[in-house]
């Protein structure tokens, strides 16, 4: 699947990402930045620039003729399990009974190398056959699924955030350690993948629940160590989670206090979910400058609950979109922008598609401090690229056909796109064609 580097690369079609946050509701927002027929040029993985579609770059440019498409930055996934694809779409269960039923026992394999190497390769291949050039995710427990997670990535070029899931207690013996091997496994993953290439570690603590006290200090030690470290876990996702939180942490005020207390609420943590939190958490998710990875296709299946965005926008927290498959249902960041919309309405809110896209793009890439790497199309942006049929099929094509709006246009792209509208992935400025469906 590899694609010969070019030095220059020149794609022509409909460019559009954003050049600061969209307001809630506002469909004409001033930092759309839209730029149909135009070039953009591309070297040695990075944007350079771009111009109109009538002043071609010259000949030792590659040029690739997208006219009629959608160029935007690839999607940044900010909270996805690599193992759970083997548990996606899993019948039956909530949280708590999920992770005990489905979950558990797919990562248990994940032991195995093969497994691990096998499972890594089909989870990035199908990340990019659905427009997601960087994730932030979960492997498992075991060391060899975090390297062999980095390894796929370096070799497809693609940055992401990914580290050993922390659990010592509340889970099955094969999925537990303790603090002393677990903290020397981590810091050799630290020592091996962070910083390499697009690569960067996160400390992973699965949820409080799973963590003693002794390992969450730990965790907290190895945030404090390790300048540049991410730290990814699950807070506030289903209210019997919370209750067993507060009874396991009862000192704590809140669940993302358990978080707090022990030295990981920074700029640079990752919370999936947060939907059942209340206005001091989010205070203190603002004060922080942390992020809320957005779940809502896994919070509708699981029948987790409604996100309360709005409230979070107003708090001044970050908000990212993710697939948090398996217990999301889709990988593609189009059906999980439909689902967040659903759930906004559900709410009584509308979700722009603006907001929307923001958040899986340049919004996700500031929240993971990147906001000069990705999320946009930029000069000096690394060039991750995706190219979209904005329709496909006689039902979309038509609808589309019938838009009155770029607004319109986008909101039926994401409402009823999927992987099929991708036309091609590129990332840092090599042609990652998605391998065939059904491959
Ligand atoms: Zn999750």
């Amino acid at each position: 699947m590899t694609a010969p580097t070019a030095s220059r690369v020149a794609l022509r079609g409909d460019l559009l990402d954003f050049t600061a946050a969209p307001a809630w509701g506002d469909v004409e927002p001033a930092g759309l930045r839209f730029r149909p027929d135009h070039w953009l040029l591309v070297e040695d993985g990075r944007i350079v620039g771009a111009q109109p579609g009538d002043q071609p770059p010259g000949d030792d440019w590659q040029r690739h003729d997208y006219r009629g498409r959608l160029i935007l930055p690839g999607f940044i996934d900010t909270h996805v399990h690599s193992p759970q694809l083997d548990v996606i779409a899993s019948y039956g269960t909530e949280l708590l009974d999920w992770l005990a039923t489905h979950t558990f026992p797919a990562e248990a394999r994940y032991a195995e190398a093969a497994i691990a190497h096998e499972g890594a390769a089909r989870f990035l291949d199908a990340l990019l056959a659905h427009g997601t050039t960087s994730a932030v995710a979960f492997p498992t427990v075991h060391k060899v699924s975090v390297d062999a997670l980095f390894e796929a990535a370096a070799a497809r070029g693609m940055r992401l955030a990914a580290g050993k899931i922390l659990m010592d207690r509340n889970a099955p013996p094969e999925l537990v350690d303790d603090v002393e091997n677990a903290e020397r496994e981590c810091t050799e993953l630290i020592d091996r993948w962070h910083g390499v290439d697009r690569l960067a570690y996160a400390v992973t603590v699965r949820f409080a629940p799973t963590s003693t006290p002794e390992q969450l200090a730990m965790a907290g030690r190895l945030v404090a160590r390790h300048a540049g470290v991410y730290m990814q876990t699950h807070l506030a996702e289903n209210r019997a989670e919370v209750q067993w939180v507060h009874e396991l942490f009862p000192e704590a005020r809140s669940y993302l206090d358990v978080y707090a207390r022990h030295g990981l609420l920074n700029e640079r943590s990752v919370f999936a979910h947060g939907i059942w939190l209340d206005e001091a958490d989010r205070a203190a998710l603002a004060g922080a400058g942390a992020q809320i990875a957005h779940s809502p296709s896994s919070n509708l299946f699981l029948g987790s609950g409604l996100f309360d965005w709005r409230a979070n926008l107003d708090a001044g927290v970050a908000v990212s979109l993710a697939s948090d498959v398996g217990g999301g249902t889709s990988l593609s960041m189009l059906r999980t922008m439909a689902d967040a919309y659903k759930i906004q309405a559900l709410r009584g809110e509308r979700l722009t598609a603006w907001v929307a896209l923001h958040a899986a793009t340049r919004g996700a890439a500031h929240a993971l401090q990147l906001g000069s790497e990705i999320g946009s199309l930029e000069a000096g942006a690394e060039a991750d690229l995706c190219v979209w049929d904005v329709a496909v099929g006689p039902v979309a094509r038509q609808r589309d056909g019938l838009a009155r709006s770029l607004h319109a246009r986008l909101f039926a792209w994401m409402t009823l796109g999927d992987d099929r509208n991708l036309v091609d992935a590129w990332v840092a400025g090599v042609r990652r064609t998605p391998l065939a469906q059904d491959a």
